[in-house]
């Protein structure tokens, strides 16, 4: 996700262009969101205030899921589901090739191994297929024990939960949603957070939901599932009393506090991704692919990505008009040098390679304007004429 949300472009002659704009969310929503950080600081509640539980409240009934339990950020939401299973060292944990490299840390940092997956071409999200070619790989190999499958919603669409759960399940894995990029998604129906066994989404601040800081939660519909978490970011703790080793991962009430202002306006934002996305894809040039849309996925369009013919030209024509574009991501992660060791190299994952080569971020935010996506998309088309 972006790293650079607050950052502002190179400039050009017109108007800069960022790729997230998170001042012109704060424009509109500043006396709520300064009446709410006011309330905390005068309440004195920074850790575990009555905003947290408050929120915890609201986002589990948009997921319509049982429960909602805040933590520090998304990746550590990633690590405390896994480590809650007792996944660890011996375990394997299939996650897509092609993701923002939280998703596999979370993976290595409970002692198991990542074991890459394709993605599928269209979606960019874990492909069912490969999924089932991997894990009965992994078994047949008998070094590891395939436990878990981390599918990612990338750039704000679900995975094909339900293709993947018919893999997943009858061979016995967890199944947790990489949601990070994605809170207020759909699928079959359902909202992210009730697509899977276990999910786990980030309030990082350029997220589609994001606070002003770090911040994370986990769902589920699992009494159990819900209470271990709880306990293990908060010590180990169970009604005071230290149950396990556990860690300090919680969300301060500042950050709960703003959340609930931007919950509010949340459903009325996606909306307006949507309608950016539909003019990207109605006035980008021919030669673009536009991103795809599943039947019965709806994104939250965290990111609008496109694969482009030329990825340094169409950067280049677009930071001389003053408008920002990143990659996201340059490098599978099967290949990438901290998790290189987990893969079977270059060339194995031929999908997550093509796409990682024409992969392109525009900007997206809600308040974008469609002459603004006009600019970007005739200096996309200018770099391709
Ligand atoms: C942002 C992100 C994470 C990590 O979230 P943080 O809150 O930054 O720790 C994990 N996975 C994916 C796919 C992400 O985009």
């Amino acid at each position: 996700m972006p790293r650079s949300a607050i950052a502002t472009p190179s400039a050009g002659h017109a108007e800069p262009v960022p790729l997230v704009d998170l001042q012109a969310q704060y424009r509109r929503l500043r006396p709520r969101i300064d009446r709410a950080v006011a309330e905390v600081l005068e309440s004195g509640r920074f850790i575990l205030g009555p905003q947290v539980t408050e929120l915890e409240r609201a986002l589990s009934s948009v997921a319509g899921v049982r429960h909602a339990v805040c933590v520090g950020n998304g990746t550590e939401a990633l690590r405390i589901a896994l480590a809650a299973e007792g996944i660890g060292p011996g375990d394997a944990v299939f996650v897509p090739a092609l993701t923002f490299v939280a998703t596999a840390e979370a993976v290595v940092q409970t002692g198991a191994a990542p074991v890459f997956v394709d993605i599928d071409g269209d979606t960019f999200t874990m492909d069912p297929a490969q999924l089932a070619r991997r894990v009965d790989a992994v078994a047949a190999g008998g070094s590891l024990r395939p436990r878990a499958v981390v599918p990612v919603d990338l750039f704000g669409l679900p995975a094909d939960y339900p293709a993947l759960r018919r893999i997943a399940e009858p061979r016995g894995l967890f199944v947790l949603a990489d949601a990070a990029q994605s809170y207020g998604a759909r699928c079959a129906g359902c909202r992210v957070g009730a697509l899977a066994a276990a999910t786990a989404t980030s309030f990082y601040p350029s997220k589609p939901l994001g606070g002003y800081g770090d911040g994370g939660c986990l769902f589920t519909d699992d009494d159990e599932r819900a209470a271990a978490w709880r306990s293990i970011a908060t010590h180990g703790l169970h009604d005071g009393v230290a149950m396990r080793a556990g860690t300090n991962s919680r969300l301060d009430t500042l950050q709960a506090a703003i959340l609930l202002v931007k919950l509010d306006v949340l459903d009325e934002e996606l909306a307006a991704r949507a309608r950016v996305a539909a003019w990207y894809d109605e006035m980008l040039p021919a030669s673009v692919r536009r991103p795809a849309r599943p039947d019965g996925r709806d994104s939250s369009w965290a990111l609008y990505s496109v694969l482009v013919p030329d990825r340094e030209a169409v950067m280049r024509a677009l930071a001389a008009g003053g408008i920002e574009s990143r990659v996201y991501y340059a490098t599978p992660l099967h290949i990438a040098a901290p998790y290189a060791q987990y893969g079977d190299g270059e060339g194995s994952l031929p999908v997550s390679e093509r796409v990682s080569r024409a992969i392109l971020s525009l900007p997206m935010h809600p308040y974008l304007e469609r002459d603004t996506v006009a600019r970007v998309c005739a200096a996309v088309a200018r770099a391709l004429a």
